[in-house]
C-alpha cells in the first residue's frame, strides 16, 4: 500500500473505530463482533507502524475505551484505568514475556512469577474507600475520566459498602462489574415477552444496567463483581500482585476462585489452554485470561504506554465455531433501500447463546464464499451474538442446494432496485417502500438520533399502517388523540409518547443530520458537518466541491448529501423542519476549532524554538485540549525541546509519546485541517 492509500485507509479506520467504539461503549449497542473490531484496529496498528506520522489525533490504537457519556457527573481518575494489550495466540503470549525480559534486561533463560486469571467479560469499574466505607463509584471511561455511578454500585449486593478488618485509610478497589448468564437470559425473556429490544450480550446487558439513571432499575438486575486490582491506595503496601488480592480477600472484596500463580510463561500457557476448553463450563462469560506480573518491583520497572501496563496481557480465547445448515436466504430492505441478504440457520447453541440468522451483506460476499440455500455452513461467534457464516462444507453437499439469487426488485414494494456503480449494493429507490419508511422512522426515534423513547417497531408500524405518520417530522403534529387508539396505547403512554417526541425537538443539528438518515451520513459524517456549518440551511446550500473540503467527507458522501436535498420532497426541508419547532442548528464552534485536539493533553517542556511555551499551550487549549506541567499516566504526549530533563525522564519512563516541536506542529495542523 502506497503513503497515499495508507492516509486514506488509516482515515477510514480511524473513523470506522470511533464510531464502533462509541456504539460498544457509550450507547451499549455494537454493531459489529469483537473479532471484527479487533481485526480492523490491527489493521490500523499495523499503518500506524509503517507511517508512525500519518497516526491522527483521535486514533483508537492511542486510547482506552470511550469518552464518558454526559449523562453522569465526570470523574477524573488519580490513577488511570488502562486497557491492556492482547494476546492472540499461545506464540504471541510467548512473544510477550520474551518482549518483557527485553525490557527489564533479563535473561531470556530468567522465568517470570505470573498470576493467571481469568478475563471477566463486563464493565471495569473503580469503587473509593476512605477510612473502609465506600463513598464513590465509577465507570472506566476513557481511562482518565469515568462516569460517577455511585448510586448504581451500591446496589450490587457482592461490592461492599463498608470494608471488612482493618481498612486503609484509602483504596480504590478495582474490579469487573459483570452479569451472570442465567440473569441475563432471564433479563432477556422478559423483555423479549414486552416486546422490548434484547441486549446482545451479557457485557453489554451488564454495562447497560450499571449505567442507569434510576438506581432501581440497576438493583433488579443481580450484578456481580470480581475484584482484580486497586487504584490509589494509603496506608497499605504490598509486594506481589498474589498479595494485593489477599488484601482484597481480606476486605471482604470478591476475588475469583480460579485465580492462580504460575512460575514461567509455559505454565501460563498451559492455565489459558486449559480454560479454553473449560470456560463454557462458568456461569459467566469469560473471553480470555489476563496474564500479569506477580512482582510490583518488576512491574513499575516495566511501566506503561498510553494504552496499558507493559507488564499485562490478555490473552484473548478463539472465536467459537459451529456447524448447522442454510434453510433460506432472505432479503431485508434498510432505510436507505439497501437489500441485504441475511441467512435464516437451523438454531444452533454457540458461544452462549442460540444463533439462527446471520447478515450476508451483500450478494458479492454471498458468491465470494458460494453459499447456497441448503448449505451445511460453519458459523463462528466470537464473545457476542452477532454471528458471521464463515464458510460452507461444500463436501456435504448432496446436489439438491440452491444458489441464491439476488432479487432485481424490491421484495417488500416490487420496485425494480437499483446497483450503484461501484457499490456492491442494490438498492430500493422507491421512497414510499413500506420498508425503508418503517426502519426511517425507527431509526429517527433511537437512542442516537433522535431518542424518542417509546418509538419502536411495534408503534411505528401501526403509525405508517393507519397513515398518521408518512415521514418522520409528521410525528410533530400528533395530538394525544390520534394515538390513544393505538395496540397496548393507554392514555399514559400517549401522552408520554407525545411528550417524547415533543423533546426531541431540541436534540440539535447533529443529531438531527444522523437522524436524517442521508446515505452515507453516519455519526461522524455528522459530527464532521457540525464542526464547520452552524445550520441546516447551510447544509442543505452547500454544494459538492464545498463539502467535499471537510475531512472525512468524501466525494461519494457529499454527492450523497447534495442529491438528498436536491429531492422534490426534500425541497424547503429546512425550513419545514424549523417550522416544526425542530432546532436544526448547532452551538458548535465552527471549523475545527476547539475540538481537534479533545480530550488530549499535553506537556511541554525544553525550549521551544518558534513559539513560546505560553503559545503552545494557548494554541492547545483553542484546539480543545488540555496543557499541564506535569507528567502522569494522564498525559498524552510530551513536547520536548533542547535542555529537556526530568520531565522527558519521566515521559520515557511512564511510556508518553514524545513529539519534537515540529511533530507538534505538523499534528496541530493536521489536526485543523
Ligand atoms: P479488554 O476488555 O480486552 O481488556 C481490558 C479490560 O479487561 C479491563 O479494562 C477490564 O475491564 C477487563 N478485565 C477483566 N478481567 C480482568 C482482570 N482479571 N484483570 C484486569 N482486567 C480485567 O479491552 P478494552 O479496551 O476494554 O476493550 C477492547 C475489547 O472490546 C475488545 O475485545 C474489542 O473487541 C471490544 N470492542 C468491541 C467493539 C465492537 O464494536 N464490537 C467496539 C469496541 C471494543
Amino acid at each position: 500500500m502506497d503513503r497515499e492509500q495508507a492516509k486514506k485507509r488509516i482515515g477510514e479506520l480511524t473513523g470506522e473505530l470511533n464510531r464502533h467504539n462509541y456504539l460498544y461503549y457509550v450507547l451499549d449497542a455494537p454493531e459489529i463482533s469483537d473479532e471484527q473490531y479487533d481485526a480492523m484496529l490491527m489493521e490500523l496498528e499495523r499503518l500506524e507502524e509503517q507511517y508512525p506520522d500519518l497516526r491522527r489525533p483521535d486514533s483508537p490504537t492511542q486510547r482506552v475505551g470511550g469518552e464518558p457519556s454526559e449523562i453522569f457527573e465526570t470523574v477524573e481518575h488519580s490513577v488511570p484505568m488502562l486497557s491492556l494489550d492482547k494476546s492472540f495466540s499461545e506464540e504471541e503470549l510467548v512473544e510477550f514475556d520474551r518482549r518483557l525480559k527485553r525490557h527489564l534486561g533479563l535473561d531470556e533463560s530468567e522465568q517470570i512469577d505470573y498470576v493467571c486469571e481469568l478475563k471477566i467479560d463486563g464493565l471495569a469499574v473503580s469503587i473509593r474507600y476512605e477510612d473502609g466505607l465506600l463513598v464513590q463509584g465509577t465507570t472506566r471511561g476513557d481511562g482518565t475520566r469515568g462516569e460517577d455511578i455511585t448510586a448504581n454500585l451500591k446496589t450490587v449486593r457482592t461490592i461492599p459498602l463498608r470494608l471488612r478488618g482493618t481498612p486503609p485509610a484509602l483504596i480504590e478497589v478495582r474490579g469487573e462489574v459483570f452479569l451472570p448468564i442465567p440473569e441475563f437470559e432471564r433479563i432477556n425473556e422478559e423483555r423479549a415477552a414486552r416486546g422490548e429490544p434484547l441486549f446482545a450480550n451479557p457485557r453489554n446487558c451488564a454495562a447497560g444496567s450499571v449505567r442507569q439513571l434510576d438506581p432501581a432499575i440497576t438493583a433488579s438486575r443481580r450484578l456481580d463483581i470480581f475484584c482484580y486490582g486497586t487504584g490509589a491506595i494509603e496506608g497499605a503496601s504490598f509486594e506481589t500482585h498474589s498479595e494485593e488480592l489477599e488484601l482484597l480477600r481480606r476486605l471482604g472484596c470478591k476475588v475469583n476462585p480460579e485465580i492462580a500463580s504460575v512460575a514461567s510463561i509455559e505454565e501460563a500457557v498451559e492455565y489459558c489452554r486449559s480454560w479454553t476448553d473449560r470456560r463454557a463450563s462458568l456461569d459467566y462469560e469469560v473471553d480470555g485470561v489476563v496474564v500479569k506480573v506477580d512482582s510490583i518491583a518488576l512491574q513499575r520497572e516495566a511501566g506503561a504506554t498510553a494504552h496499558g501496563p507493559r507488564w499485562a496481557t490478555a490473552f484473548k480465547f478463539p472465536a467459537v465455531e459451529a456447524e448447522t445448515v442454510v434453510r433460506d436466504i432472505e432479503v431485508t430492505v434498510a432505510r436507505t433501500g439497501q437489500l441485504t441478504p441475511v441467512a435464516i440457520m437451523e438454531p444452533v447453541f454457540v458461544d452462549g447463546s442460540t444463533v439462527s440468522r446471520a447478515v450476508l451483506h451483500n450478494e458479492d460476499e454471498v458468491a465470494r464464499k458460494d453459499i447456497r440455500i441448503g448449505d451445511h455452513v460453519i458459523i463462528r461467534k466470537a464473545g457476542d451474538v452477532i454471528p458471521e457464516v464463515v464458510r460452507p462444507l461444500p463436501e456435504k453437499r448432496d446436489g439438491d442446494e440452491r444458489e441464491f439469487v439476488m432479487p432485481t426488485h424490491c421484495p417488500i414494494c416490487g420496485t425494480e432496485a437499483e446497483r450503484i456503480e461501484g457499490e456492491a449494493v442494490r438498492r430500493c429507490p422507491n421512497l414510499n417502500c413500506p420498508a425503508r419508511r418503517l426502519s426511517l422512522l425507527t431509526h429517527w426515534a433511537s437512542r442516537q438520533a433522535m431518542d424518542i423513547d417509546g418509538l419502536g417497531p411495534a408503534v411505528a408500524t401501526q403509525l405508517l399502517d393507519r397513515g398518521l405518520v408518512e415521514r418522520p417530522e409528521d410525528l410533530y403534529t400528533l395530538r394525544v388523540e390520534d394515538i390513544i387508539d393505538l395496540e397496548r396505547m393507554g392514555e399514559r403512554s400517549a401522552q408520554n409518547l407525545i411528550d417524547a417526541i415533543e423533546a426531541s425537538k431540541g436534540r440539535g443539528l447533529e443529531r438531527l443530520l444522523y437522524a436524517l438518515g442521508i446515505l452515507h451520513v453516519g455519526r461522524t459524517a455528522a459530527r464532521r458537518l457540525v464542526q464547520h456549518y452552524s445550520s441546516l440551511r447551510e447544509i442543505a446550500d452547500a454544494d459538492q466541491e464545498e463539502l467535499e473540503q471537510i475531512p472525512d467527507i468524501g466525494p461519494a458522501i457529499a454527492e450523497s448529501i447534495v442529491s438528498y436535498f436536491a429531492r422534490p420532497d426534500n425541497a424547503d426541508l429546512p425550513e419545514r423542519l424549523e417550522a416544526l419547532g425542530i432546532d436544526t442548528t448547532s452551538a458548535e464552534p465552527p471549523a475545527g476549532e476547539a475540538s481537534a485536539l479533545s480530550g488530549l493533553t499535553f506537556v511541554f517542556t525544553g525550549a521551544l524554538e518558534q513559539m513560546t511555551r505560553a503559545e503552545a499551550e494557548e494554541l492547545v487549549e483553542q484546539l480543545g485540549g488540555r496543557a499541564t506541567s506535569s507528567v502522569s499516566g494522564n498525559t498524552d504526549y510530551v513536547v520536548a525541546g533542547p535542555g529537556a530533563g526530568s520531565k522527558l525522564e519521566r515521559a520515557r519512563e511512564l511510556g508518553v509519546e514524545i513529539l519534537s516541536e515540529d511533530e507538534f506542529l505538523a499534528m496541530v495542523a493536521d489536526a485543523q485541517r
